[in-house]
């Protein structure tokens, strides 16, 4: 690597603010490797994600903003776990040196790292398309990460905040025709950016949730989706859970509820991607602790439905009657996907 770009590493990556002491980093950037020391009893967790331009972002998007999406979405795999962010690493692919996107980028980065105590362990920088990877670690005592598996009948459904803001803001965000952001009050406009650009991560909510749920994952995909996911990994040999959602219990925002029109708001909070929300399961005998545990945090923990044992996911309106999800994976702009 060229001198210039240890030196772009040193100015906006090796900073004090990206790279700070932390119980467990033995060894931050600068040489071969970064070195780590597990407490005794503590499990590292490790994820990756990779925003690539044009297919998870839109070309011009603010590095700041970037940064910090980037960082939030693996921060968000971590508190699906249970764990606590200890550290990422980060491979940058840059098409061209531009420090004012460099600087944006850092700081972005920078207040995501303090705010989440999750340091700049290293990385690798290079020149090409732009594309951005981060792999967080972090720490979950032995045995107590919420994990996929484990759902059982008669488990309830939870989810934490609201779902469907991600998918509302992308058509704005991207200019789609027919979604006019000048069109917004300045607080839906600042509520649609910082629902793609910055997802809160439910850190302390995964901590909470370790012992009193079932099952856990972040949602990325929409709900219609990824609770398959906890639904398959959680099947035993002689049963094949499946879940019953209650319409009217989805919760989404006020802005949400304002601009998408009635039809589509299920659909929209239930199929669109992005929220990283988490979905619990909880056992009955869990559910007060877990709801105590979770207004402690001021967090909005809705129970949406119940594990139940015939397959698949099914929706129940205010007819009562369950019905299959008339949808699934639903793509409100008709791509296949950002995965
Ligand atoms: P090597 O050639 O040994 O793989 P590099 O030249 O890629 O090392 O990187 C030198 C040091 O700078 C390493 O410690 C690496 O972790 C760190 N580094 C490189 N890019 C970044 C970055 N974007 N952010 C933080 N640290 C980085
Ligand atoms: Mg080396």
């Amino acid at each position: 690597m060229a001198l210039a770009e240890f030196e772009l590493i040193r100015q906006y990556f090796t900073t004090a603010g990206l790279t700070f002491a932390r119980p467990g980093i033995v060894l931050g950037p600068g040489d071969d490797c970064a070195l780590l020391e597990l407490p005794a009893g503590t499990q590292l967790a490790m994820s990756m994600d990779t925003l690539n331009q044009d297919v998870h972002f839109p070309a011009g998007a603010d590095a700041a903003e970037l940064a910090q999406r980037c960082l939030r979405v693996n921060l968000s795999d971590l508190a699906a776990m249970g764990a606590e962010p200890l550290g990422f690493t980060l491979a940058l692919s840059l098409p061209a040196v531009d420090e004012h996107w460099l600087q944006g980028f850092s700081e972005g980065l920078a207040t995501c790292a303090a705010q989440y105590q999750c340091s700049l362990l290293g990385g690798d920088t290079t020149r090409g398309p732009l594309a951005i990877t981060i792999q967080v670690h972090g720490l979950v005592p032995a045995g107590q990460a919420l994990r996929r598996a484990g759902a059982s009948v008669g488990d309830a459904i939870y989810v934490t905040g609201t779902l469907g803001d991600a998918a509302l803001a992308v058509p704005y965000l991207t200019q789609q025709p027919g979604f006019d952001m000048t069109a917004l009050s300045a607080a839906d406009r600042a509520s649609l950016q910082a629902a793609f650009y910055q997802p809160v991560p439910r850190t302390e909510a995964g901590i909470a949730l370790r012992g009193l749920a079932s099952a856990a994952l972040d949602i990325s995909d929409g709900l219609a989706s990824d609770l398959n996911h906890i639904l398959q990994a959680s099947t035993g040999p002689n049963v094949t859970p499946g879940a019953i959602i209650e319409s009217a219990r989805v919760p989404v925002s006020d802005v949400f509820a304002r601009l998408v029109p009635d039809a589509e708001q299920l659909p929209m909070a239930l199929g669109g991607g992005d929220d990283y929300e988490l979905c619990v399961t909880v056992p009955p005998q869990h559910e007060a602790q877990a709801q105590a545990a979770l207004q402690a945090l001021g967090l909005k923990f809705t129970r949406i439905g119940e594990v139940v044992a015939s397959s698949g996911i099914m929706l129940r309106g205010s007819d009562g009657d369950p019905r299959p999800l008339p949808f699934s994976g639903y793509r409100h702009f008709g791509d296949n996907g950002n995965e």
